[in-house]
């Protein structure tokens, strides 16, 4: 208690405008010398005017953030969407490269039924020529690009 007494004694006491508050106990304002009334009516609009700059300050560096989020999600989605495309363009040609195997292996299933082959043998003959793309096989292409 006495302690605090001690510090608080001549310790100059600011108050929300900056200026020594009405009362302060510091060696300045004892002798006369604190602020007047036209300098704590300064201090005052100045603390407002810096009051209203940080709102102002505030809401524009808000603004761009959400600009930019808006961009980002922008951007991810066009990402996404490229994936997308991506993705169905290679379903796309493995389609198109299964599509055409089969076609060949059809096309040399009549060639060799038309000489005569049973279907039995022409069948063992085209998978050995004409082997079916597999699953894998287009996994090991994927892997690969
Ligand atoms: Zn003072």
């Amino acid at each position: 208690m006495g302690k605090q007494l001690i510090i608080s004694r001549g310790a100059p006491v600011i108050d929300e405008d900056g200026c020594h508050a009405r009362g302060c106990p510091c060696a300045r304002c004892d002798a006369g010398y604190g602020p007047t009334d036209f300098e704590r009516s300064r201090a005052r609009q100045a603390r407002q005017e810096r009051e209203r700059r940080a709102v102002e300050a505030a809401a524009a560096a808000a603004e761009p953030k959400s600009a930019k989020a808006a961009r980002r999600l922008e951007l991810e989605r066009a990402a996404e969407l490229e994936l997308e495309a991506t993705a169905a363009a290679i379903r796309r040609s493995q389609e198109a490269g299964r599509r055409a195997a089969a076609d060949a292996r059809a096309a040399r299933l009549l060639e060799l039924r038309r000489a005569g082959w049973s279907f039995e043998d022409a069948f063992a003959e085209i998978d050995r020529t004409h082997p079916l793309p597999t699953r894998e096989d287009d996994h090991e292409k994927t892997d690969d690009q």
